[in-house]
């Protein structure tokens, strides 16, 4: 079985090396914090994490998230979970009720129906915009040149609580530019945090100032899907 907890060792001890291996200087450097993607695996394997101490996961579909967090927030009271998923507004009250951390706000219709659920809950949540940095038709994501039209009406008129911007790179691209455009939209806009980096890339997202880096299969293992 795949061993969770030195995978998410190994992980740690490449992103306290990230200013080592990209010049940075150690000054100024904060290694982000490690989202555990745990879509496709079992509890059992979420477990022994909780066990070793992690408490940052993420889900990418809120019916697949019932099916395990629920009972397992229930015996650790401060895991902080993250949906990194698309969301359709029919399922943003159940989403707000589970999650901790939005990460995939990107259209009107999405930005109200969670306002409303706020609202109605009382719940403090972090959120963020998922911006469509590589302008791809079958991804969600704000388009760049929206950004910060969109941005301003969600603090603005639904008076959400934005933290900052997240991306998911197309898969045949340098992630490094697109990082570094997420991070230039997020600065122009006064926001301070950025999802962004998964397997693959998670040290070059770091190396940008990435604040959480979401990482599946590194910890996990390949997902039978
Ligand atoms: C699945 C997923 C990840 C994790 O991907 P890995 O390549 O397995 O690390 C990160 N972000 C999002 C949005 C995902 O859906």
């Amino acid at each position: 079985m795949t061993d969770v907890v030195k995978n998410l060792k190994e992980i740690k001890k490449s992103l306290a090396a990230v200013p080592e291996k990209f010049n940075l200087g150690r000054v100024g450097y904060i290694p982000p914090h490690i989202i555990a993607v745990s879509k496709n695996h079992s509890k059992d394997k979420i477990s022994v994490l909780l066990e070793s101490g992690h408490r940052i996961f993420g889900e990418n579909k809120v019916q697949e998230a019932y099916t395990k967090w629920p009972e397992l927030k229930e015996s650790y009271t401060d895991i902080e979970l993250h949906l990194i998923g698309p969301l359709q507004s029919n399922k943003a009250k159940d989403a707000v009720r589970l999650f901790d951390v939005i990460h995939s706000i990107d259209r009107e219709k999405i930005a109200s129906a969670i306002a409303a659920e706020i609202k109605a809950t009382g719940k403090s949540l972090q959120l963020y915009i998922q911006i469509n940095t590589g302008e791809e038709e079958q991804k969600a994501g704000v388009m760049p040149k929206d950004a910060d039209r969109f941005i301003k009406w969600c603090r603005d008129e639904l008076h959400l609580p934005i933290k900052g911007l997240m991306c998911i790179p197309p898969v045949n691209e340098e992630s490094a530019f697109h990082f570094a455009l997420l991070k230039k939209i997020a600065t122009r806009n006064g926001l301070e945090k950025l999802s962004m980096g998964m397997s693959s890339d998670f040290e070059t997202a770091a190396g940008l100032g990435a604040s959480y880096i979401r990482v599946g299969t590194a910890i996990f293992g390949e997902r039978n899907v």
